[in-house]
């Protein structure tokens, strides 16, 4: 992974002609020259000329960009604003430290599942003296401000038993036979594996349906996003060793995950971080090779038909883009085909669908509000749309998603697509 000194001649590419604003959530809400791709080159260009230093609004404008790649894929010069970005604030981490609450998390909580496991059973008993239940079954609300969670935010409660501790999954760590068909090793990450094991279930069902044999290894770490999108590659990268070692393990065809953003970091953050030592980065690339999303398993290799039940319910359901999906893997039309066979599924568009929900970047923690005015332009696509349910890819989303549309009050269930299957 290229450091902010080595990308000199790519922010040297960036002619200033400010296409990119148009794209641009953060730029959408504030209107502010420094609020927009364009003004954040520039002030990298800045910093790196010593024009400024590590300023508090330098680190702002830096800390407010979602990281949704929609500059990038925008730009007719190809300026990897994305590599630019993540660099300066690996550059701003290696100088300040890693925030204390998100070290904490980080280093010794996601880089570790025993850990993680034992803390998070921990907080499952302790969350209803921080969160309250929030109405209709939504999920809970934040009592008062929580470091990364913030005050009268609506978040999943944590999974009773995570989804790689559940009977069934361990059932599967990958001791069955091999009977000649294509076998599918399952990533689960985070947001699956302490939020939404449900989601979990449904893929292992839905892959098994489309006639793979599944299977879920044991001992896989976070993918590595969070702690990169916080400029700790000191982390990200220790995560992305432990998933190489325990994925180039298995006897496999395919290595599946039904996040985006894991599937983005197993994809292309892992051989990227591990690009300082070239027989790492092969292995890496081997692993990505084999890693597919769930709907380019079912859809590209698997060839995937879901019967839906005579007599299903209509029901109209629209489609948000994950940034980690849609751009980042160009896959836009795998999910759409999956959520066509969906039980009743008619499906409507709404308006710029692959318009960032506003958690990327680690923006939901760093400027809550921004994040949330950026949701709220979602929730209002959504809401326009008329659907009864928003379905996407990405736990993450699903999270922020869900936040923005209780916050805005507007009534639409959050689906994953493989729980509308
Ligand atoms: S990043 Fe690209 S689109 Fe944006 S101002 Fe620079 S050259 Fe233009
Ligand atoms: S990555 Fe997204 S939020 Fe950040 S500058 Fe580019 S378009 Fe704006």
């Amino acid at each position: 992974m290229k450091k902010l000194s080595e990308l000199r001649s790519e922010i040297d590419k960036c002619v200033r002609c400010g296409t990119c604003r148009s794209s641009c959530p953060t730029f959408k809400v504030i209107g502010r020259e420094t609020s927009s791709a364009r003004g954040r080159v520039t002030l990298i260009a800045d910093y790196l000329n010593g024009g400024i230093g590590l300023s508090e609004t330098y680190l702002k404008h830096l800390k407010e960009c979602t990281l949704c790649g929609a500059c990038r894929t925008n730009c007719p010069n190809g300026v990897d604003t994305v590599a630019i970005f993540a660099a300066a604030r690996r550059d701003a981490t290696e100088k300040q430290g890693v925030p204390f609450a998100a070290s904490v998390i980080f280093k010794n909580l996601l880089a570790s599942g025993g850990i993680l496991s034992l803390g998070l059973k921990l907080a499952t008993r302790l969350q209803g003296l921080f969160f309250k239940d929030a109405s209709a079954g939504l999920g809970l609300l934040s009592r008062f401000s929580l470091p990364l969670v913030g005050a009268g935010r609506l978040v999943p409660p944590l999974a009773s038993t995570p989804f790689l501790d559940l009977p069934e999954v361990k059932a599967i760590e990958g001791k069955t036979d091999k009977k000649g068909g294509t076998r599918v090793a399952f990533y689960a990450g985070c947001g699956i594996n302490y939020l939404m094991p449900e989601v979990g279930t449904k893929s292992l069902e839905a892959i098994k349906r489309a006639g793979a044999e599944v299977f879920v290894p044991q001992g896989q770490a976070c993918c590595g996003m969070p702690a990169y999108a916080m400029g700790d590659i000191a982390t990200a990268r220790s995560m992305a060793l432990k998933n190489l070692e325990v994925f180039e393990a298995v006897d496999a065809d395919f290595i599946v995950t039904s996040c985006a953003t894991c599937g983005h970091g197993l994809k292309h953050l892992m051989s990227d971080l591990l690009a300082d030592r070239p027989e790492l980065k092969a292995r890496a690339e081997k692993v990505a090779a084999k890693t597919r999303d769930i709907s380019e398993l079912l859809i590209n290799e698997l060839g995937f038909k879901a019967k839906g039940k005579a007599g299903s319910e209509k029901r109209i359901v629209t489609y948000h883009d994950p940034c980690h999906l849609g751009r980042a893997q160009g896959l836009r039309e795998e999910p759409r085909e999956l959520l066509k066979m969906g039980q009743g599924v008619v499906l409507k568009e709404m308006k710029n669908p692959c318009l960032c929900c506003g958690l990327g970047g680690g923006l939901m923690y760093n400027n809550y509000k921004l994040s949330m005015e950026i949701a709220r332009k979602k929730a209002e696509n959504i809401k326009n749309s008329g659907a009864e349910v928003v379905a996407t890819a990405c736990p993450g989303c699903m999270v922020q998603l869900r936040d923005g549309l209780h916050r805005f009050g507007v009534d639409v269930r959050v689906a994953h697509i493989v729980e509308l299957l």
